[in-house]
């Protein structure tokens, strides 16, 4: 067995792929192929498992042989491998008998060192697949999308079944098995499978630090999202809607008001998807309204936004698509459009007849992705922690963590609420409660409730606020919800507290979201880059690839940041490997030079040597920022309510800039609380099981803990805990 040094292996990425440094696991993987070993990749979308099969394909003798469901990504796949100049080509049902003969013989002569395989062309006699494999002198197999070799998956194929005898036909030859699905179960029934022996589990963290986060109600939702793409002009996204109905509304929509979209479903014949798949690959289109069914074939690493238009069915599913957002690694966007409503159509679909099993699964996940919409805290945390990952309880990149929160007396405003619910009969909805509430002229209003006292006094708020209140108000035990489709509110034992003034509501709420700007590490020259990517789109049409094919937007913006003028400058540059630098690197070099000389500016090359950003493992508040204000105001013996006072901030908002350092690490807690309260907090963590909601624990301490004590207790308490 060849043993290969990892100062080889870095220089294979280097010359292949252009790449500095491995990410996640990469390099662990890479060498268990190398020496032989089975492997089972755990790699979040957009993590970079292609590189894990590929560059010891490279390195290797013989020919890899990759599985994959993907027929659209194949083509892609070896493009890119080809602009890189690695020998590569696919198989799958797109081709015309000729071209399959033609890939077959260069693949037997060894001219390859990558053959893609769709499982369909796998022949029901797998004998026959496996004479041929043989011939081929296979140096490792890399299977793809492998969950969709269990039941247990939430993409089963059973052509993937075939290949559970591969190991006992090449039991000398590695395999290296790649998921973006999670759940443990699905782990192991990929590796029992496929029979993989003594192999090696590789988890990598799941979190995409660039992609940020963010939930908003389902109001207006089409002007909205029309109002985000226009201030997005040259960004490519992709929107998801639930039904193909929709995805066709959608794209009308976006059309009518000048913005070129297509839409993608299932249910278009074959040419029709691959001819818009294509069109969005290379930017013809910017936007695509899709149904799921969109996306397990994207490879595109620049598309900046995804949006939901619809909730999702499950986390899994959302965490999928969002993750086809930012694989450049560049600051992109997350959206999803919230509302009750559609958790409500989701269950429907998610009772499968005769299945009660399968359904109680579904429901499970749905709630959770309910939860995740309602939760209040950091959305990442919540994502992470779902996948079995710990996180701090502050990102400082999604909807929550940017925005400020302010603590409010609502009593009154609840004691509106409750009393419409009563006076109506508690046989109403939320929305039905809330019309009367804001006196409502509509007739489906009961005209007995026009004359209620409750009738109009609501008018001071919007509905959605209305509607907000109330989901607390169900969320907190004051009023509860009928489990069918009715959903009807009524007051509960606590709520009449609330009426009768024995109670008070104090609500947490949201400050309008603050959209903080997220800024490039480096400043770059932004008609250079415009220039520069006409140049790829240029190099693109001509070889008839997408243009991140040739390279990444991060490229072009480094390229732009940092001016190289020589060849040997330019392979400093991320996604430049020694075969695209001499095929490509001219153009963009003479360009480059061309620009220097028009505006008289220099190179910035020598800027680049420190350029190298290490990511810190715990998010710490960025200095000089608002948060750290706040700590050093702490810090010159100021109190929560001084600090509050002086920065005309509220107190809960100079408690959550601090939680974030104790988050940190930065910050001990013993500085915020007593010794006799933290050990009183502790235990009451302990009694109610859990350390992230504050509300259950304040329910068992009472009003002499803050919640803001508690808070930077669970903080302090998580952190232990990692
Ligand atoms: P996955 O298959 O896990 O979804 P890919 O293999 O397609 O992800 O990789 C996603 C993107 O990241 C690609 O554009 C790829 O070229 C890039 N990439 C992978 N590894 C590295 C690395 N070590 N350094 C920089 N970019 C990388
Ligand atoms: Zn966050």
């Amino acid at each position: 067995m060849n043993t290969y040094s990892t100062e080889l292996i870095h220089k294979a990425l280097n010359h292949f792929f252009g790449y500095d440094e491995f990410r996640h696991s990469q390099l662990a993987i890479i060498q268990s192929v190398l020496k032989g070993e089975d492997a089972l990749a755990i790699m979040p979308t957009g993590g970079g498992k292609s590189i894990c099969y590929q560059l010891p394909a490279v390195i290797m003798p013989g020919i890899a042989v990759v599985v994959s469901p993907l027929i659209a990504l194949m083509k892609d796949q070896v493009d890119a491998l080809t602009a890189n100049g690695i020998r590569a080509a696919f198989l799958n049902s797109s081709q015309s008998a000729e071209e399959q003969q033609q890939v077959v013989k260069s693949a037997q002569s060894g001219e390859l060192k990558l053959l893609y395989i769709a499982p369909e062309r796998i022949p029901a006699n797998s004998s026959l697949f496996f004479d041929f494999l043989r011939r081929l002198n296979p140096s490792l197999f890399a299977i793809d999308e492998a969950h969709c070799i269990s039941s247990w998956g939430h993409d089963f194929r059973p052509e993937y079944l075939k290949l559970s005898v591969l190991k006992k036909e090449f039991p000398a030859v590695p395999v290296i098995a790649l998921t973006a699905s999670a759940d443990a179960l699905t782990q192991k029934d990929i590796a029992t499978r496929l029979d993989l022996q003594n192999y090696k589990l590789y988890l990598s963290s799941f979190n995409r630090p660039n992609i940020k986060y963010q939930i908003l109600p389902k109001k207006n939702t089409i002007s909205s999202i029309i109002d985000y793409i226009k201030q997005h002009r040259n960004d490519n996204g992709i929107i998801y809607a639930l039904s193909r109905a929709s995805t066709e509304e959608i794209a009308g929509k976006l059309y009518e008001n000048g913005i070129n979209a297509a839409y993608y479903h299932a249910g278009m014949d074959a040419t029709e998807r691959s001819r818009v798949q294509e069109a969005f690959q290379k930017d013809v289109y910017k936007v695509i309204v899709a149904t799921i069914a969109f996306g397990m074939g994207i490879d595109k690493s620049n598309v900046r936004y995804v949006i939901h238009h619809d909730v999702s069915k499950n986390i899994e599913g959302y965490y999928q698509e969002t993750g086809r957002a930012g694989r450049d690694g560049l600051p992109s966007d997350a959206i999803l459009y919230y509302s009750q409503g559609d958790i409500m159509k989701l269950r429907k679909f998610a009772q499968i007849e005769d299945n009660p099993q399968q359904s109680a699964i579904s429901l499970r996940k749905l709630k959770l992705m309910q939860e995740y919409c309602e939760n209040e805290g950091c959305r990442r945390q919540f994502l992470m922690n779902y996948f079995g990952e710990s996180f701090p309880a502050y990102c400082g990149n999604c909807d929550y963590c940017l925005s400020s929160l302010e603590e409010k007396d609502a009593t009154i405003d609840a004691q509106k609420l409750l009393s419409a619910i009563l006076r109506t009969g508690e046989r109403y909805g939320a929305h039905y409660v809330v019309d009367v509430l804001r006196g409502s002229a509509a007739e489906k209003i009961n005209p007995q409730h026009k004359e209620l006292k409750t009738y109009g006094i609501g008018k001071d708020r919007k509905k959605e606020e209305w509607l907000w209140i109330l989901q607390q108000l169900v969320n907190n035990g004051y009023v509860t919800k009928s489990d069918d489709e009715h959903a009807r509110l009524a007051v509960s034992e606590k709520g009449w507290k609330i009426i009768k003034g024995e109670a008070q509501l104090r609500l947490v709420m949201k400050k309008p979201v603050i959209v903080q700007q997220v800024q490039y590490d480096t400043e770059y020259d932004i008609r250079l880059y415009e220039k520069l990517k006409d140049i790829r789109k240029d190099m693109a049409d001509k070889d008839n690839v997408p243009a991140y094919a040739i390279v990444a937007d991060s490229s072009l913006i480094e390229l732009a940041t940092y001016m190289p003028v020589t060849f040997e400058e330019l392979k400093q540059i991320s996604g430049f490997g020694d075969y695209k630098t001499s095929r490509y690197g001219a153009r963009f070099l003479a360009a480059i030079g061309g620009h220097l000389k028009s505006f008289n500016i220099e190179s910035r090359m020598n800027l680049k040597k420190n350029k190298i950003v290490k990511k810190e493992k715990s998010v710490k508040p960025a200095a000089g920022s608002t948060m750290e204000v706040s700590l050093n105001m702490l810090k010159e013996g100021m109190s929560i309510v001084e600090i509050a006072e002086e920065r005309g901030l509220a107190a809960s908002t100079i408690e959550s800039h601090l939680a974030a350092f104790v988050a940190a690490g930065e910050l001990e807690v013993t500085k915020l609380v007593t010794e006799n309260k933290l050990k009183a907090i502790l235990a009451a963590a302990k009694m109610t099981g859990q350390h992230t909601a504050t509300k259950p624990i304040r329910d068992i301490l009472g009003d002499d803990y803050s919640y803001g004590e508690i808070r930077f207790v669970l903080e302090h308490l998580k952190r232990q805990m990692q």
